[in-house]
């Protein structure tokens, strides 16, 4: 193909003479019909991953990498006077997604047809998304963040089902993003919608009517469920997105052949956490409205469905109250009660009920009874659902139980984000680990070159370049290239910890102005929306964002130490600032984190973890061995213990530790009630003293030394380089093409 001619097709003109806007947009169209030609016929059966969110980021780059054109459309643009890099942030990022959860979702879809696999992504297509973050008086405000354009990457189908609500039903319609695989076929990413969706109805406080489901049904993802509507708009979301999906599959099933009593041998539906379980529940009702006997359809369903189990935390494993199911879906009521009274039937524990005695219904009950397999995402994670969380289900059903070990795609968090360091490593050990990510270990035969040392921390340092120049452009940033960038970048939740490395700024804040100076000066960099109902995590970047204010004015401290938070962090910027990164703060409370995929994106980027014994930081840990990691903090058990006993008491640790209490008592000295909201900064601080319920002051000590440490070995060139050969050569495992394999291996069991 010669791509110039087929863009200049596309143009009816030459690049030349063409703006940035209308090259982008004519290398969507020619993106989408090449991969839509690596289209293939679809297997006998397929996978179908059901998830609330996918967070997959730009598109444009990733799928010309994955369709093998990446370099020469870039050298084409660039003889032709363009910027590849000033095309590419002509396009607008997705909103589709929230963190973690939706990002591993989207990860997956690539290696699922980078694989090979016949599989799709099923979702909703939100207008509006997640919101867009920005700072105002120090404070988050949320923005509502429409992304979709008139030409944009969505394919609108013929598609269209009825879906019937308890007061009315809506028709809806279903868009297709292709998922291009790494040399290799093309699969669907399928976004239901309505046509009736209005976002007129937003105002300026991104506030809207709830009830008017034929206007707001596919707005935002998570919308606000603070109050009753906002809870009943999330169950209309769930069933809209589950009954599409379940229609979709008979259709789909049907044609290929099947009549219905071995939809098992057709389909595998993915629940990718409880949002998706009603998929259960409705499959069995139109199996029955097919001609299916009830218990026949229960049994083909639940040889069809398996459950990931993403967390631990009890406010995240979803419990409706049947009146409001029985206002929304009514339909799926007598069946969720029918499943509710089979397993009460079979088992006299009130623990494994489906409908509990406060008529709430346990959406992962329904998942772990009714699918073939429940997952955790780490090791440990799934260790302790045996264990403790899920120990009631293990015990009935040890063989449902396995672990699937997160991975992350190599493509977008390697190949694409560091150009500089995939060169490097095709350089040196050829380009397989493309393909087989496992021999990234070859690069374990330079772990004692200094060439190969000094490569490596050049390449950090243009890297650090690179997002010095885009935060300065973007965001109005001023970031120190020679300063060590210390990155924590994910969702702001008390059980991930910022507010543990905030009183680490304040502690060294102090020690500076005190005369204690670090050697190398230090960048503290955060990144995180906050759920805009979620007070004290709102508190945190309020208090962040007044640290910023006083550390970088102030001239005894700034030369040394940084504060910066980066504006509505997403995967735009996650690309800009791993590889830039020098220490990677996985710092969650531990057993609270059930995997973890940043610390992954870092490790195999050249960053040092610097993180306690939780999530897939343990396999981390295992894989670089102690001298090429930072672990410090209570272990798992222990933490568990004390949840158990209820005995810890934050206050103590304060009234014990006087330099822990310095540092806690910053937060509402005049220095800070200055710049910041009192009330604000008051409410964090007592929630730290009274409550701290993610146990943040347990591990301030084993912090504060675990992190001078990490500091005097960074100044140690050398041994911090080999440190990063290390980390990037045991980075393979965790490939999602791994975890997607062991996915088909143990679950799915799709022939290619
Ligand atoms: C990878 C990723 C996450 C998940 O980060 P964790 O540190 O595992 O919580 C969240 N948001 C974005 C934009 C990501 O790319």
């Amino acid at each position: 193909m010669n791509v110039k001619q087929e863009l200049e097709k596309y143009l009816s003109k030459s690049i030349e003479s063409s703006s940035n806007e209308e090259v982008f947009y004519s290398l969507l169209e020619l993106t989408k019909q090449l991969a839509d030609g690596k289209k293939q016929e679809e297997t006998k059966k397929k996978v179908y991953y059901i998830s609330a969110e996918f967070l997959i980021g730009k598109l444009l780059s990733n799928n010309l990498i994955n369709l093998g054109i990446y370099d020469e459309v870039k050298k084409v643009l660039a003889d032709n006077g363009k910027s590849m890099a000033e095309i590419e942030e002509i396009e607008v990022e997705p909103s589709l997604g929230n963190g973690g959860l939706g990002r591993l979702a989207a990860c997956f879809l690539d290696s699922i047809a980078t694989l090979g696999l016949s599989g799709a992504g099923v979702g909703l297509n939100y207008h509006l998304g997640l919101f867009k973050q920005v700072f105002e008086d120090r404070t988050q405000k949320e923005k509502a963040n429409p992304w979709i354009e008139d030409k944009s990457w969505l394919r609108k189908t013929g598609v269209s089902y009825p879906v019937s609500f308890g007061k009315c039903t809506l028709n809806s319609t279903l868009y297709e993003i292709d998922v291009t695989g790494y040399d290799n076929r093309t699969n669907k990413l399928c976004l239901f919608d309505v046509d009736t969706v209005d976002d007129t109805i937003v105002d300026d406080k991104n506030q809207f009517d709830k009830t008017d489901i034929e206007k707001n049904l596919t707005l935002f993802l998570y919308p606000d469920d603070s109050d009753e509507d906002g809870r009943k708009l999330r169950i209309y979301q769930q069933y809209f997105m589950v009954s599409n999906a379940a229609q979709l599959i008979i259709d789909e099933c049907k044609a290929k052949g099947s009549d219905l009593s071995d939809l098992y041998d057709y389909a595998v539906i993915q629940i990718n956490d409880t949002h998706p379980t009603m998929v259960i529940p409705e499959l069995i009702r139109l199996l029955v409205a097919e001609g299916m006997d009830m218990d026949a359809a229960i049994d083909v369903v639940s040889k069809t469905c398996a459950y990931t189990n993403h967390t631990i935390l009890a406010e995240a494993l979803e419990k409706w109250p049947r009146h409001y199911l029985m206002e929304v879906v009514p339909q799926l009521v007598p069946i969720i009660e029918v499943l509710d009274d089979k397993v009460r039937r079979r088992f006299d524990d009130e623990r494994v009920a489906i409908i509990d005695k406060n008529d709430l219904v346990h959406m992962a009950h329904i998942d772990i009874h009714y699918g073939y397999s429940v997952n955790g995402v780490a090791y440990l994670h799934t260790e302790i659902l045996k264990d403790s969380e899920l120990n009631h289900f293990y015990n009935i059903y040890p063989e449902k139980f396995n672990n699937k070990t997160n991975g992350i795609t190599f493509r977008r968090w390697l190949l694409y984000c560091n150009e500089n360091l995939t060169n490097a490593l095709t350089d040196w050990i050829g380009d397989g680990y493309k393909k087989d990510a496992m021999e990234l270990e070859k690069l374990l035969a330079f772990e004692n070159d200094k060439e190969k040392w000094d490569a490596l921390l050049a390449i950090k340092h243009q890297n650090k370049l690179n997002a010095k120049e885009y935060f300065k452009r973007t965001q109005g940033i001023e970031l120190n290239e020679n300063s060590i960038f210390d990155i924590q970048v994910k969702r702001l939740h008390e059980y991930k910890r910022q507010q543990l490395n905030v009183l680490y700024v304040i502690h060294k804040y102090l020690e500076i102005k005190a005369g204690k100076i670090p050697t190398t000066p230090i960048t503290v960099i955060f990144g995180a929306k906050a759920a805009p109902a979620y007070t004290i995590a709102k508190d945190i970047i309020h208090l962040i964002l007044c640290l910023q204010e006083i550390i970088n004015n102030d001239p005894d401290v700034s030369p040394y130490l940084n504060v910066v938070m980066v504006e509505n962090y997403n995967v735009t910027l996650a690309e800009k600032l791993i590889p830039a990164c020098d220490i990677s703060e996985q710092i969650s409370l531990a057993s609270k984190e059930a995997s973890g995929t940043g610390n992954m994106k870092f490790m195999l980027n050249g960053a040092i973890t610097l993180g306690t014994e939780d999530g897939a930081n343990v396999e981390i840990h295992q894989l670089v061995g102690d001298d090429n990691i930072f672990i410090f903090g209570a272990s798992s058990d222990e933490i568990i213990e004390h949840y158990a006993k209820a005995d810890y008491v934050s206050r103590t640790y304060y009234e014990n530790n006087p330099v822990l209490k310095k540092a806690v008592d910053f937060i509402v000295s005049d220095e800070v009630i200055k710049v910041g909201n009192s009330e604000m900064l008051h409410r964090l601080y007592n929630e730290l003293l009274n409550k701290d319920w993610f146990m943040t002051f347990i591990d301030f000590d084993s912090y504060v030394a675990a992190k001078e440490l990490a500091y005097k070995e960074y100044e140690n060139r050398d041994a911090w380089a080999k440190k990063m050969v290390v980390n990037i050569a045991k980075a393979g495992f965790f490939s999602s093409d791994r975890t997607i394999a062991e996915y088909n291996k143990d679950i799915w069991k799709i022939e290619k």
